[in-house]
């Protein structure tokens, strides 16, 4: 009797052990797909000896995923682009706070939710792309003049049902008010010189085939052309310049690509781990420049192409409202006929 109470606690022991003891592993649902980044796990892994386990797909289509494999997810981590969508992911309930002082102490609070649900990880600068002959630098000024009567036909903006542009007006909603920003989105849409299509680069294509003077574009689309093997693109990028507004227009739009670590985490620590890796200097070479944004890291060196756009002053709008601010941006720009 007595040996079989002691298998039995045996037993139990060991089943406890090994179901409480994460594997040597992190999962990852990402919607970010670079090279790079595989030589940024191979680091990780390197450094640490957990093993990184990669899922590529959609952001929409990851954050459903997620809730759909509710509390059998094998995804520790959810990384994707655009404060607006990982708010979208908090607001799903597929993340948790990730609980480390080394994230909260470099990352600036702007960059990362406030209940610490998601970190930011590198920074996207929304810019103006303009034509170097047709328009002076001296005339521009910031996004809230883009709606001035002396820029009609030409603008050149993508659709509204982009996140980027409904995070800009968010951000905008966020400053001046939803009443304000729906004016100025009407002054925005006047000035347009066709009707919104395409993406960002395509934005800045438009400008250097004549059909608008400024474009509104991410800056690492800028940055992809001028760095282009194809003379096209290059040639595309001869004839344009990008402005980031200045502190006294109010400031440039920054956005963010981010992660955050998913609700039923099977390896939370080693999750932790791996954000705070992607957070240090050598892994922030690897992954901002992969897709040529600026580091989330202050004082970092940055590759030519960056170094040459300049620095940038942040309108330090929370990145947090991007997502709170969205049903009404996206409302706004609809009343303001924004297509
Ligand atoms: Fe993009």
């Amino acid at each position: 009797m007595k040996q079989f109470q002691y298998t039995a606690i045996w037993v139990l022991i060991s089943f406890l052990i090994f179901s409480c003891t994460p594997g040597d592993e992190v999962n990852i649902y990402s919607s970010r797909h670079y090279d790079t980044d595989m030589e940024l796990y191979e680091n990780f892994t390197e450094e640490t000896g957990i093993e990184v386990n990669l899922i590529e797909g959609g952001s929409d289509e990851l954050i459903e995923r997620i809730n759909s494999e509710g509390i059998n997810s094998p995804a520790d981590i959810l990384i994707t682009v655009d404060a607006g969508r990982l708010w979208r992911a908090k607001q799903a309930g597929v993340l948790q706070a990730y609980e480390s002082d080394q994230l909260n102490s470099v990352i600036p609070e702007e960059l990362r939710d406030a209940d610490g649900e998601w970190i930011g990880l590198s920074r996207r600068v929304r810019g103006l792309i303009y034509h170097k002959d047709r328009v002076d630098v001296s005339e521009l000024e910031g996004y809230w003049e883009l709606a001035d009567e002396k820029w009609e036909g030409r603008l050149c903006v993508r659709s509204s049902n982009n996140i980027y542009n409904q995070s800009l007006v968010a951000s905008l909603i966020e400053t001046h008010g939803i009443e304000d920003t729906e004016e100025w989105a009407r002054g925005l849409v006047s000035n347009f010189a066709q009707t919104p299509q395409g993406g960002d680069t395509d934005q800045i294509r438009a400008v250097a085939a004549g059909v608008c003077d400024i474009a509104l574009a991410n800056h690492y689309y800028l940055a992809r052309l001028v760095n282009s093997s194809n003379q096209a693109d290059r040639d595309v990028a001869d004839q344009v310049a990008i402005y980031f507004p200045g502190e006294e227009y109010g400031g440039a739009h920054v956005n963010i690509s981010g992660a955050g670590i998913t609700r039923n985490s099977p390896n939370r620590e080693n999750a932790i781990r791996f954000l705070e890796y992607l957070a240090t200097e050598d892994a922030q070479q690897l992954y901002s420049v992969a897709n040529n944004e600026f580091p989330i890291l202050d004082g970092m060196e940055l590759p030519g192409v960056l170094d040459e756009f300049g620095t940038f002053e942040s309108d330090a709008v929370n990145v947090t409202s991007y997502g709170a601010n969205n049903p009404d941006a996206i409302r706004l720009m609809d009343r303001a006929g924004w297509r």
